[in-house]
C-alpha cells in the first residue's frame, strides 16, 4: 500500500474539513470517531491521515503534529504500531468480519481485528487509531461489531472513516461520528492547482487536485496510454494482436506504479483508455460498447489476454 501523505497543506481548499479537523485535534478528549466524506480525489484520506498524525503525536502544538517525536517519524513512513489502516478487500469490495473482531470464521491477513487491536493501550503514540477506508462498504454485522467501540471505546481509541457516498454508511455508524465534509475545490481554487495541466488532462482528472497529484507524478505513463489511445484510429485491423500486447504493458507499468493487482490495473487503465478515445471524438457507438464489454468483462476476471485481442480486433481498421 501506497503511503498517503499526512500533510493537508498539499490540499486546495476544504478550508472548514481544515478547521473542524484542527478543532477535533484541539481537544483534549471527546471526540473519538470522525467520518471523512467527499468525491474521490477530494482529499478525504489527507484529512484523515493527519487527524491520525495528530491523535498519534505525543507533543502536539496546539492539536497539530509536532512532526519531530517518534510517533510523528513512524506515521511519516507509514508505518506505526498504534494506528491501523483499513480498506475493502477484492473482488467483493467488502470490508470483512475479520477486519473488526477476532471471532469470525476467516482472518484477515496482516490486520489485527479492531476489536483486538483497541485492547491494549498504545506502545508509542498518545492514542491508538484504526483508519477504516470505505465506510459504506462495511457489511452488517462487521459495522455492528464496530459500533461496540464507536460506543464505549477505551479512552485511548480513535475511530477515523471515510467514503465517498455517507447515505449508504449505515445511520447508526453515523450518528456516532463527528462527519466532515471533503469538497472538490471550486474553479478558482482548482486553478491553482491544475494550472500546469494541459486542457486534456484536466479533464482527465475532472479536476481533482488528489488525481492531478497522480498524474503528475506519473506523466510519462499518462503520456504513453494517451499516445497509444491517439494512434489507434490510424491502425489497420492486423496490429490487433499487437496492440493488445502494448496495452497490456501499460497496464502493468499502471499497476506497478500505483500499487494494484493485475485486475484493478486493467479496470482503471481500460476507463483511461475510454477517458482519453473520448476527448479524441473516438469513442461512439461500437468502439464505446466493445470497451464497455471489454471492462465489464475484466472486472469479472476474464483472461486479460483473449479480452484485449476482442477488444482491439473489434476497434482496430475503422
Ligand atoms: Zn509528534
Amino acid at each position: 500500500m501506497a503511503v498517503a501523505p499526512t500533510d493537508p497543506s498539499v490540499l486546495v481548499g476544504l478550508e472548514s474539513a481544515k478547521r473542524v479537523t484542527h478543532a477535533i485535534a484541539a481537544q483534549a478528549a471527546g471526540v473519538h470517531g470522525v467520518l471523512f466524506y467527499g468525491p474521490p480525489g477530494s482529499g478525504k484520506t489527507t484529512m484523515a491521515m493527519h487527524l491520525a498524525a495528530c491523535w498519534l503525536c505525543n507533543a502536539p502544538v496546539d492539536g497539530l503534529p509536532c512532526g519531530e517525536c517518534r510517533s510523528c517519524l513512524s506515521i511519516a513512513k507509514g508505518r506505526h504500531a498504534d494506528f491501523q489502516r483499513i480498506l475493502p478487500v477484492q473482488p467483493s469490495n467488502w470490508i470483512r468480519m475479520g477486519h473488526i473482531t477476532s471471532n469470525a470464521e476467516k482472518e484477515e491477513e496482516g490486520v489485527v481485528p479492531v476489536i483486538d487491536f483497541f485492547r491494549t493501550g498504545p506502545l508509542l503514540g498518545r492514542s491508538k487509531v484504526v483508519l477504516i477506508e470505505g465506510a459504506d462498504r462495511l457489511y452488517d454485522g462487521a459495522a455492528n461489531a464496530l459500533l461496540k467501540t464507536l460506543e464505549e471505546p477505551p479512552p485511548y481509541a480513535k475511530v477515523i472513516l471515510t467514503t465517498e457516498t455517507l447515505s449508504r454508511v449505515l445511520p447508526t455508524i453515523v450518528s456516532r461520528c463527528v462527519c466532515v465534509v471533503c469538497e472538490l475545490p471550486t474553479d478558482q481554487d482548482a486553478s491553482q492547482v491544475l494550472g500546469d495541466l494541459t486542457p486534456a488532462e484536466v479533464a482527465l482528472v475532472r479536476g481533482s487536485p488528489g488525481e492531478a497529484n497522480r498524474l503528475r507524478e506519473h506523466r510519462e505513463l499518462f503520456a504513453s496510454l494517451q499516445a497509444f489511445a491517439q494512434g489507434l484510429s490510424r491502425r489497420p485491423r492486423g496490429e490487433a494482436l499487437v496492440a493488445g500486447e502494448e496495452f497490456a504493458a501499460i497496464a502493468g507499468a499502471y499497476g506497478n506504479a500505483f500499487d494494484l493487482g493485475a485486475r484493478q490495473a486493467n479496470a482503471e487503465t481500460l476507463e483511461l483508455l475510454a477517458d482519453y478515445l473520448s476527448q479524441e471524438g473516438a469513442l461512439n457507438g461500437e468502439a464505446r460498447q466493445a470497451v464497455i464489454e471489454a471492462h465489464r468483462r475484466i472486472v469479472g476476471n476474464g483472461a486479460s489476454g483473449i479480452v484485449f485481442d476482442a477488444l482491439f480486433s473489434s476497434i482496430l481498421g475503422r
